[in-house]
């Protein structure tokens, strides 16, 4: 039976609430909902305008660029643009046999701004489905080289590589939201998590474990995956850019390959490009997403190197067996190439530096409260770490009520706000992390 109300829009806010919580997954949500989320009108800049006010607030400043995609802000006339001019020409066309400028031309970006030696592009449809794609390339090369039984993969713990089957195996074991699958999962190779601290020196010891580790496993494993410099979703932790050269030449010593995944941390957010830079390395395989299309629309890419893509196409199956439906998209080519167009015509370094200045000044009093146990800020990613699990409600309302928008989780509260996010609105935001310390 139809129901009335869905054919009479729009719906009032009490009745879309309502509808949600019966009917509507949320991510790592049960069903049905028992947080009542914020209904969002509109965004533009770095402002979301809520249907009703929440806590006395209309509009939030948003800390989050939505799961930290929107980097240029919402509702940009360029990005706009951008979608706008391509819906006119097409919205979709399927990319078996049939190719288009947005796509050729994002690729081309792509491989002049990535790090050197990556040379071919794999346009996914998210970023867990580019994991998938980097793990079935590193895979599916060393079965073309007569290496079938190297398919296990390496990782250290803390990562975050999303929440498809292969992505998930490669999540954090223990804290993550991962460990239910731990007996349905293929079980990879775990290092310890690598020591905290971007500007630390690299601990010898823990080079040296994770050498032998590579060394040990050389005979099985496909390759080495992590999150280089910033382990994201895993639990916002910073190490030195040092022990990615050290697995860079694990991984060369041992034939093994080196995947790159750079989905959180890609497009300048740690101050470079792309976070291997800050250790001059290169992977052979790099997953790129989120900020990608300025997070207007859902797309992800894998790149290789010639070596990986020649390796697989000189196999037994000499095609990479991947190819989603919506592979490609016309529009979410085209916005992921104007992002790319916004981001290189301005000084992104300086706005993230502007914005890496003014939290850690507005983060730096948050170290006196009390169940802190660190605070720290690399690039546009400003963290507090708290000694126990945040009251994920409390800290919200305490952030909603500064005006601001923010998503704890785990035992972290932490922004990384648009690079357009102006020094008012950034100290907005550090002090609503401060509050939300505080208060969760
Ligand atoms: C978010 C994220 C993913 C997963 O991307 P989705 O688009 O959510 O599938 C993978 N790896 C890292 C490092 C991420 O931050």
């Amino acid at each position: 039976m139809p129901d009335p109300r869905i054919a009479r829009l729009p719906l009032s806010t009490g009745e879309l609430l309502a509808l949600d919580r019966r009917h509507v997954w949320h991510p790592y949500g049960p069903m049905p909902g028992r947080q009542e989320p914020l209904v969002v009108e509109s965004a533009s800049g770095v402002r979301l305008r809520l249907a009703e006010p929440a806590y006395g607030r209309r509009e939030l400043v948003d800390g989050m660029s939505s799961w930290w995609s929107a980097v240029h802000g919402y509702n940009h006339p360029v990005l706009n643009e951008a979608v706008r001019g391509q819906l006119e020409r097409m919205s979709h066309v399927m990319f078996g046999g049939l190719t288009h400028e947005p796509a050729v031309r994002l690729a081309k970006q792509l491989v002049d701004l990535s790090p050197a030696g990556l040379e071919h592009v794999f346009l996914a449809d998210s970023g867990s489905v580019s994991v998938e794609v980097a793990v079935k390339m590193c895979l599916q090369y060393w079965r073309s080289r007569g290496r079938p039984e190297k398919r296990r993969l390496m990782t250290w713990r803390g990562g975050y590589h999303g929440d498809t089957w292969q992505p998930m195996s490669v999540c954090d074991p223990d804290g993550g939201m991962h460990h239910l699958w731990a007996g349905s999962l293929p079980r990879q190779v775990f290092a310890p998590r690598p020591p905290d601290g971007f500007e630390e020196p690299v601990d010898e010891a823990y080079a040296r474990e994770v050498r032998e580790l590579v060394a040990r496993h050389a005979d099985e494993l496909a390759a080495v995956v992590v999150e280089p410099v910033v382990q994201g979703a895993g639990g916002m932790r910073f190490h030195s850019p040092g022990y990615l050269k050290v697995l860079r030449e694990a991984c060369d010593a041992s034939g093994v390959l080196l995947v790159l995944d750079e989905i959180a941390t890609g497009f300048g957010r740690t101050g470079r490009m792309f976070a291997a830079e800050h250790a001059d390395v290169a992977p052979d395989v790099l997953c790129v997403g989120k900020a990608l299309t300025g997070g207007y629309l859902t797309m992800a890419a894998a790149l290789c190197t010639s070596r990986v893509a020649e390796g697989i196409s000189e196999g037994e199956v000499p095609v990479l067996a991947h190819g989603p439906t919506f592979m490609g998209n016309p529009l979410a080519a085209a916005v992921a190439g104007a992002s790319l167009d916004v981001l290189l015509g301005q000084d992104w370094a300086a706005e993230v530096g502007r914005i890496e200045s003014g939290l850690r000044a507005g983060l730096e009093p948050a170290r006196q409260l009390p169940g802190v146990r660190d605070v720290r800020v690399l690039g546009a990613i400003g963290v507090v770490e708290l000694d126990h699990e945040v009251d994920v409600a409390a800290a919200t309302r305490a952030a909603v009520g500064r005006g601001v928008w923010l998503r704890p989780f785990r035992d972290t509260v932490y922004t990384m706000p648009p690079y357009v996010t102006g020094d008012e609105d950034v100290a907005s935001i550090a002090g609503a992390v401060v509050a939300a310390a505080s208060a969760g």
